[in-house]
């Protein structure tokens, strides 16, 4: 285990050749925590209910003829978050199990044409998110942060049969019932 750099950047020069690298991050992480703070601004949160986030990483530099220095991430993020419903508003506990595989290079072959236009790029048999570095530094929190909001629930409920609002009325059917009913 190496010192872990919570500064939400990876250094590709920096990294051992060929080691891989076991990273963690949680919410102690603040870069971590803000994405929770973001995913979670408009809703009421539940004190009941713990929201997580883990993130979980491979990380591998490796030399190719042709990629030339570049590092393999395998990822998993763990999330437990809370969304309001959009039948009903009230708080919806929702998980997240996601796994991702980026491919960084570094920023030498952004103008190559061989990786122009490219959003992934496959290894062997694998396909990776084609990612490039920034003054030769890997910006590890935006990628977590887009594949965390790629796999946010857009339509979340907080139980699949809520009944939503009355349309009329505005009263939460699951709790009460009003004397319209919605047309077909
Ligand atoms: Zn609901
Ligand atoms: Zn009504």
């Amino acid at each position: 285990m190496s010192k872990q750099d919570h500064s939400g950047k990876l250094n590709l020069k920096s990294l051992p050749m060929g080691q891989t690298q076991f990273l963690k991050h949680d919410l102690k992480t603040k870069w971590i925590e803000q994405i929770l703070v973001e995913a979670q601004e408009n809703s009421t949160i539940d004190p009941q209910t713990q929201s997580t986030i883990e993130l979980e990483l491979e990380v591998t530099r490796q030399q190719a003829p042709r990629l030339k220095d570049y590092l393999i991430i395998e990822g998993k993020i763990n999330s437990t978050y809370q969304l309001p419903c959009v039948r009903c508003l009230e708080n919806s506990i929702l998980k997240m199990d996601t796994d991702f595989s980026v491919c960084v290079l570094d920023e030498d072959l952004e103008d190559d044409e061989a990786f122009q236009d490219l959003d992934s790029y496959i290894i062997g048999d694998k396909e990776y998110q084609l990612y490039f570095t920034k003054k030769r530094q890997f910006n590890l929190e935006s990628c977590v942060h887009e594949q965390f909001f790629m796999n946010v629930e857009y339509l979340p409920l907080h139980d699949e049969n809520c009944l939503g609002l009355c349309p009329e009325c505005g009263v939460n059917r699951n709790l009460e019932t009003c004397k319209h009913v919605t047309k077909q």
